[in-house]
């Protein structure tokens, strides 16, 4: 099986039949050579990284670190997470201005050009170009387009069979519009990448675990329905954009096909993963995607300076073993994440689970290269945080009557039944 393939269970089962004495070493060998041959074949897992990355920066003032690509490469690398024979690093293609063109007006991509010769004028600030959330910088053009063409290279690898995960840790730039920069975002590279995909008859789910609400992504999709977007982030009563309440649902064709999970301060991982496995995991069986696209965005872990939700790293993995229990092919991005250590600890660790490998076993690999914080000893998992009683019960209440909206509104749409409280 391609995906959720537990190498270390299958080492486990291997060592079990070693110590059988029905077989002889050489069948062993041979059954070793040919399972381990098969599972190399199945599992393509990509990793999208430019060097060029490194060497463009946000002002100084900005808290958005372009390096977290470079820095999550080296991590893995470390760790012998890349290079194997299981998965690959590829070097993406940027983006041409004909591929952009497909979701970005014309007229803005040219106000992002000029502003980096210095050509700021009233029109592109009012495209949000030059904004304190969106301000201007050596090289942006070229950045954006080539972050774009990483998801827009791993769409294609994965339409084309040659991988079945892709990771573009420079991606996820999910508020962009069409003619708009927003909260860091200029050129909506998962928007291209749902473009591609759904260009070729795929259905497409996209999943935004990033703490803010995809409002560009949901919105170039309201109102279809071979694109179901599912946003779990923190209420936008407290939260940039301020958008994305439970209660917004799609528009037209599209009814039914955005779906928003506003989550209130405090929200902790058993809370988060309920509210994942009540309000959205039935959706996602009934919706039955083709192709996942998955917004990893790390600023919904404890501590991120811009967001104040409380979990820790294990509650991804939660989901993420979920997702990939369907068996589909994942189109992975980065997004946020201000705790920049923590953030880059994060993405190795679901690249880990997304190549199959057991996180349990990450710190056998380390060789103690990593082991100089207290975070994360033992491994790349964060320590369990433990929750007041009183926040717990104040965030389950609003999560439950949140789950309660969605099951109301969107589960009659889709022909699901609410999962009862408690079961889950
Ligand atoms: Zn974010």
């Amino acid at each position: 099986m391609p995906f959720g393939f537990c190498y270390n269970s299958f080492l486990e089962a291997l060592s079990a039949v070693y110590t059988s004495k029905d077989f002889t070493l050489a069948a062993l060998q041979f059954f070793c050579l040919l399972e381990l041959s098969k599972i190399m074949k199945d599992l393509k897992a990509v990793f999208l990284y430019s060097p060029e990355w490194d060497e463009v920066k946000y002002p100084q003032d900005c808290p958005f670190d372009t390096g977290r690509a470079g820095k999550t490469r080296n991590t893995i690398r470390s760790m012998g997470l890349l290079g194997g024979s299981r998965n690959k690093e590829i070097e993406p293609v940027i983006a041409t201005r004909a591929e952009l063109e497909k979701f970005h007006d014309p007229a803005y991509l040219d106000a992002i050009k000029n502003a980096e010769k210095g050509e700021l004028p009233p029109e592109a600030f009012a495209m949000g170009i030059g904004t304190p959330d969106c301000p201007v910088f050596r090289g942006m053009y070229d950045y954006f387009s080539l972050a774009s063409g990483a998801s827009l290279t791993g769409a294609r690898l994965i339409l084309s069979g040659e991988a079945n995960v892709a990771f573009n840790p420079a991606g996820g730039f999910h508020h962009a519009g069409p003619g708009s920069a927003s909260g860091f975002c200029f050129i909506n590279d998962v928007v291209l990448a749902a473009v591609e995909l759904s260009a070729a008859g795929k259905r497409v789910l996209f999943l935004d675990l990033d703490v803010h609400h995809g409002d560009g992504v949901e919105k170039a999709f309201y109102e279809r329905n071979d694109v179901l977007t599912i946003s779990m982030h923190e209420s936008g009563k407290t939260l940039f954009p301020g958008t994305g309440a439970e209660a917004d649902t799609g528009s037209g064709a599209g009814k039914g096909y955005a779906v928003n999970i506003p989550l209130p301060v405090g929200t902790y991982d058993a809370a988060y993963e309920r509210a994942f496995r009540r309000g959205a995991l039935p959706l996602i069986f009934k919706f039955n995607p083709d192709v996942i696209i998955l917004e990893l965005g790390m600023d919904a872990l404890s501590g991120d300076p811009l967001a104040h939700l409380n979990l820790t790293n294990n509650a991804y993995v939660g989901i993420i073993k979920e997702i990939l229990k369907l068996e589909k092919p994942i189109l992975a991005t980065g997004g946020g994440g201000y705790n920049v250590e923590a953030t880059v600890r994060g993405w190795a660790l679901v690249w880990s689970i997304l190549c199959g490998e057991d996180d349990h076993d990450m710190g056998i690999g380390m060789g103690g290269v990593f082991l100089e914080t207290s975070e994360w000893l033992g491994g790349l998992r964060d320590r369990v945080l433990i929750t007041d009683a009183g926040i717990r019960d104040t965030v389950d209440a609003e999560i439950e009557r949140v789950i309660r909206v969605i099951e109301d509104n969107v589960f009659p749409i889709h022909g699901c039944s609410p999962t009862r409280a408690g079961s889950l």
